[in-house]
């Protein structure tokens, strides 16, 4: 039952609570550091137009133009070493702005190494080897690497909670894809 006195001790304890830490909008901070002209200088080479032609043209390639409204591609900020990943049940390829700011060069690359991945697993099912032979069928067809990781500059881009000794020290650590 809710009367009066309730009512007080409600409001008492209200008073007491603590202000709640003030958000942390992680997205803007990630992009409001150094590399944010970095960042504006990627859009401006790589505007949603050239990501679509260049995923157009890979499909082209493997013969599965008909899956090009399927797939969707978006940058996403909070990839920190990951330089792109494949959300297989959204259809979706993630790329990472800052780390792909630093350079610009593999944009294709990584967007073929996850569009493959989303074609295997439409058109191959689940059980196939994420890396595997018939998604490096498909690299090879589209003339990329199928090396999974690469061995470029990620100083800086490890999460913040990472404890700095030893780890810290080593400036070279391999991009991983997804
Ligand atoms: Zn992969």
């Amino acid at each position: 039952m809710v009367n009066e006195s309730t009512i007080a001790q409600i409001a008492r304890f209200e008073e007491r609570k603590p202000w709640p830490s003030p958000p942390r909008f992680r997205i803007i901070s990630a992009m409001a550091d150094a590399s944010d002209r970095a960042f504006d200088v990627l859009l401006a080479e790589w505007p949603a137009e050239r990501l679509r032609a260049a995923l157009d043209e890979v499909l082209e390639l493997w013969e599965v133009i008909d899956l090009r409204a399927a797939i969707g591609i978006r940058w996403n900020s909070r990839l920190r070493t990951t330089i792109g990943r494949a959300l297989l049940d959204d259809m979706l390829v993630e790329l990472n702005p800052r780390l792909l700011a630093r350079h610009p060069e593999q944009v294709r690359h990584v967007l073929v190494h996850e569009a493959a991945h989303l074609v295997v697993r439409r058109l191959h099912g689940a059980g196939v080897a994420p890396h595997g032979k018939i998604w490096k069928a498909y690299m090879g067809r589209a003339e990329e690497s199928s090396r999974a990781t690469h061995d470029l500059d990620v100083s800086g881009l490890r999460a913040r909670r990472r404890r700095p000794a030893a780890k810290a020290r080593r400036r070279r650590s391999p991009w991983r894809f997804w």
